[in-house]
């Protein structure tokens, strides 16, 4: 390009904009599209798509017709251009009859810049006619990544975007993205026809972002933890339903932060209100569903956190990109459960094989990336087809704690030599199953079972091959097939490799246990086994065994390990803070609180713990009245059926509420069902049981010999008339 013909586009950047340079690939993305060739843009979000297009439509004759799939969007950026004094005008559904007549008007007078369409719209034949009329410029697709189905959007009517462009006449494109893996990125070339493309890729590395993923344990304690050392600073926290949003907005407000709902199904004035208060910082924190954030351009984001796992990889790395846009340090904490990835399948199971397939390898991709130990950045840039050649970000948590690393050489060996004996053709699963020997009936129907490489890894387990395969991606001795997702090729760099190794070290996968509690509304949470002080817990035990001792008792009835499991965690020194602790009520306080109470404040003193004060958080459920209810029901002799009848909960339930009054220290007397239903020689007999038992566990019970003749509810009864006259 000439040197008058780049001062022409400067002058025009401070002229319209105010800017007074270009952006990283900007100028050269824009002189592209002005020669008329083909452009395809991959930028990450914030670093200016919208001027690659917008400059080049005021300079160009006639008319820029810009596809957008957000309606909410096109009304802003709309805005934004005509406070720049550039007529640009959308159309889509929100518009009146009047008003579709002007603005067509005005298009066809030459007078429009830029013209916002969303894709339903300029797939209606109307309007198809209509722009054939005018004098277009060029197209542009934003957020084309809405073409894949393998990306985090897909939006079918974008497949019919190339057919009515060709309907318009020899067009040039322009096709921008804020994400694209290489699959994404060959789905929208092919889709566009416009493999012929000059591609701008910017490196998707966000150096201010930290990553860390943590177990989903007690979350919503992990959440108030981390908020309180972020206290004043703007978050993002996603869940994944509108429910758990309500929920977690509700009980950081009860902890004392300032957090409101985003979702859609809330009322929209609701919505656009707590959006504006976001923005204007009259409230710190936005709980959201992924609906939020979407041209939210909210600079000092400092924090995105997502409560429950995001469906994609690429979804993840576009929420986490709304923080620290102004180039500032931002936090991005994910917590992971297995759970979490379970209850994504489910959701897609009314979906058609195909679309569920390929949402679970997105799911999958999301797994291996939280469960390995390979620095955060290098993943996601390895994700979309970047390689990160650092050794060690220093801003992830799996740089900053490196799991301890192993000689792999000759692991690594092994998996490119079953890749590529197996003929290139086949997906993780298969490659791990050779590997280990599988009796497989896959694996034979190939007669992979007389390779070599067969069984050489019998060792291990699946897991450990699983991680070696990946890491064997992730650090690109391996390669993914574009073509056929899923199959792993052996890269130039594998084939070096195998035939001339050298040494390499690898590192075991984090290990998320499967069965914990996640959240601590549920009935009687499980402390993860990791999560709380071992030394503690141990000196707890130790006092109960003596308090037991003292009063010949069994040690669960005084507290039940997860009861010192938590105050092994949160560290109560209060009457109050300890009668917070699951199964552990007032009663029990009074009645064993002191002698626990003082050897937990000796241990935080010696230890220099943050305690209970800091870590307790306070409950939104109201379950107290539900609570009176049946206690005073109970006083009043009514039968358990009727109590349950009248709340609406099975009988089950119902125990289940009397089972939590009790372990949290409530005497109740339940002697007028109990003789209904058990006579006084069962009843001694169970008695006996629980006295001498080691456990109070019912499924433990049922599988004693002697037991054999009660049903699970009659245990339940008797353990909890037991636990009321001994323990409370
Ligand atoms: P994207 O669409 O890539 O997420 P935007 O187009 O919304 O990003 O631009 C992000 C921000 O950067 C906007 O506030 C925009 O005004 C600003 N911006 C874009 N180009 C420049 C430039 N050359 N100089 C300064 N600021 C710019
Ligand atoms: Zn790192």
């Amino acid at each position: 390009m000439l040197a008058e013909e780049t001062d022409i586009l400067k002058g025009k950047l401070k002229e319209v904009f105010g800017y007074n340079q270009f952006r990283g690939n900007q100028q050269a993305i824009i002189e592209n599209i002005l020669a008329g060739k083909n452009t395809f843009v991959i930028m990450p979000t914030g670093a200016g798509k919208s001027l690659c297009y917008q400059l080049p439509a005021i300079i160009s004759d006639g008319l820029a017709i810009v596809i957008s799939p957000l309606i909410a969007l096109m009304k802003n950026q709309v805005d934004q251009l005509r406070a720049f004094g550039i007529n640009a005008q959308f159309l889509n559904s929100t518009l009146t009859k009047g008003e579709i007549n002007r603005v067509k008007r005005e298009s066809l007078n030459g007078n429009i810049k830029l013209l916002y369409v969303a894709p339903e719209s300029l797939t209606k034949e109307e309007n198809v006619n209509f722009l054939q009329q005018a004098n277009i410029s060029f197209v542009a697709v934003d957020e084309a990544h809405c073409i894949s189905e393998w990306g985090h959007d897909f939006r079918p009517e974008y497949r019919r975007i190339k057919e009515i462009i060709g309907q318009l006449g020899n067009l040039p494109v322009i096709a921008l993205t804020a994400t694209a893996t290489p699959k994404v990125q060959q789905d929208i070339q092919r889709n566009l026809q416009m493999e012929d493309a000059d591609l701008f890729k910017s490196s998707f590395n966000r150096t201010n972002l930290f990553y860390e993923v943590r177990p989903k344990k007690h979350a919503k304690k992990q959440l108030v933890q981390y908020l309180a050392k972020h206290k004043n600073n703007s978050g993002i926290i996603y869940c994944l339903s509108r429910k758990k949003v309500q929920e977690v907005a509700e009980i950081l407000n009860v902890n004392g932060f300032n957090a409101a709902p985003y979702h859609a199904g809330l009322d929209p004035s609701i919505r656009e209100k707590n959006q504006d208060d976001f923005l204007n910082e009259n409230v710190n924190i936005i709980v959201a569903t992924i609906a939020f954030g979407m041209g939210i351009d909210k600079p000092d984001v400092r924090f995105v956190i997502h409560y429950d796992v995001p469906k994609s990889l690429e979804g993840y790395y576009q929420e986490t990109g709304r923080a620290g846009r102004d180039g500032l340090q931002g936090e991005c904490l994910m917590f992971y459960s297995h759970n979490d990835i379970n209850k994504l399948e489910k959701f897609n199971k009314d979906k058609s094989v195909q679309e569920r397939e390929n949402a679970l390898i997105l799911l999958q991709e999301m797994s291996y990336y939280a469960e390995s130990p390979v620095c955060r950045r290098k993943q996601l840039l390895h994700y979309f087809g970047e390689e990160y050649k650092v050794d060690n970000c220093e801003q992830c948590d799996n740089c900053q704690n490196p799991k301890e690393k192993f000689q792999a050489e000759q692991e690594l060996k092994i998996v490119i030599e079953a890749a590529l004996t197996t003929g290139e053709r086949f997906g993780l699963t298969h490659l791990v199953n050779v590997i280990r020997g599988s009796e497989n009936q896959y694996v034979k129907s190939y007669d992979h079972d007389k390779l070599d490489v067969y069984g050489k890894g019998n060792e291990e387990s699946i897991d450990f091959w699983k991680s070696n395969v990946r890491q064997a991606l992730i650090y690109e001795f391996l390669e993914k097939d574009i073509e056929n997702i899923g199959v792993l090729k052996v890269s130039e760099r594998g084939r070096k490799f195998l035939k001339d190794s050298y040494p390499i070290k690898f590192a075991k996968d984090h290990e998320y246990a499967t069965d914990a509690s996640e959240e601590e509304n549920s009935e009687r949470p499980r402390v993860d086994s990791k999560a709380y002080d071992v030394k503690l817990f141990g000196l707890l035990k130790g006092l109960r065994k003596k308090i037991a001792d003292q009063k010949e008792l069994p040690p669960f009835v005084i507290f039940q390990d997860p009861s010192l499991e938590e105050m092994a965690t949160t560290y109560p020194t209060t009457e109050a803070e300890l009668a917070n602790v699951n199964g552990v009520g007032m009663g029990k306080v009074q009645k064993f609180g002191q002698q626990f109470l003082s050897l937990i404040s000796d241990y935080v003193d010696e230890n220099e713990i943050t305690t209970a004060s800091e870590v307790v958080i306070k409950s939104s459920v109201n379950r107290s009245k539900m609570k009176i209810f049946i206690i005073q029901q109970i006083d009043k002799k009514v039968d358990l059926e009727e109590i349950a009848d009248a709340k609406g909960i099975s009988f089950d339930d119902l125990l289940k509420e009397i089972e939590n009054i009790c372990y949290s220290g409530t005497k109740l007397n339940l002697d007028y069902y109990i003789d209904q239903v058990l006579d006084d020689e069962k009843q001694d007999d169970l008695y006996d049981y629980f006295l001498n038992a080691d456990t109070d566990n019912i499924q433990e019970a049922l599988k004693d010999q002697d037991n054999e003749d009660y049903s699970e509810e009659e245990l339940r009864l008797m353990r909890i008339k037991f636990m009321s006259e001994y323990a409370n």
